[in-house]
């Protein structure tokens, strides 16, 4: 394989910009959910604390396993400054960015990195964060959503490798799916 994506020295955070508690619980818990199942360890928001967003994600990690974690940033510079200096690749997702198809040779050196966090917002992303990102990448360079971008960015990252991770713990498994569907 070429990367180590599920090894333990692999870390891959996504951070939501601009938590605004009710309006945004259901489009963060989504970013948080997208995250984990493709792949990422944790999910560090920004904004507006909230408690009901944090409990509703360790209720789905304590019934459904993994170690996802969700935890909140007081200053989002101050983090992705720290990250930097501790060997974190930034991701911006951002239509204004370099758009995915013309991004292919950079992902090659991205699945090299131990260290990856993926920055998506929600309301207006301020300037410096363009310019603290190593890599500002377009799904597409349309106004769409933080977590279509998260999903095809993070399948696209570990080529689909994430959908077979396991999650030790869950108290609820899903075996072979409907496998009376597949025509053999
Ligand atoms: N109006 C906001 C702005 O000007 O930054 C954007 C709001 S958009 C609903 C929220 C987030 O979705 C963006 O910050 C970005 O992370 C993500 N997003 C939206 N469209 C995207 C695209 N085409 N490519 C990558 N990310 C995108």
């Amino acid at each position: 394989m070429l990367y180590k994506v599920y090894l333990s020295d692999f870390m891959l955070i996504v951070f939501r910009y601009g938590h605004r508690a009710f309006r945004d619980i259901r489009v963060t818990t989504h970013c948080a959910l997208v995250s984990r199942v493709f792949g990422a360890d944790k999910l560090v928001y920004y904004g507006q604390r909230d408690d009901s967003f944090e409990k509703s994600l360790q209720k789905t990690v304590g019934q459904w396993g993994g170690k996802f974690k969700v935890e909140y940033a007081e200053d989002f510079v101050d983090y992705l400054t720290k990250k930097k200096e501790e060997g974190f690749k930034i991701v911006h997702l951002t239509m204004f960015g370099v758009n995915l198809p013309d991004f292919e040779p950079y992902f090659k050196k991205l699945r090299k990195e131990k260290k990856i966090l993926i920055f998506v917002g929600a309301e207006k992303v301020p300037g410096e964060v363009y310019k603290i990102a190593d890599y500002n990448v377009a799904v597409g360079n349309q106004p769409h959503s933080e977590i279509a971008a998260l999903a095809v960015f993070l399948d696209r990252l570990q080529e689909g490798k994430e959908l077979k991770k396991k999650y030790p713990g869950a108290k609820t498994k899903i075996k072979n799916g409907f496998r009376n569907t597949l025509k053999e």
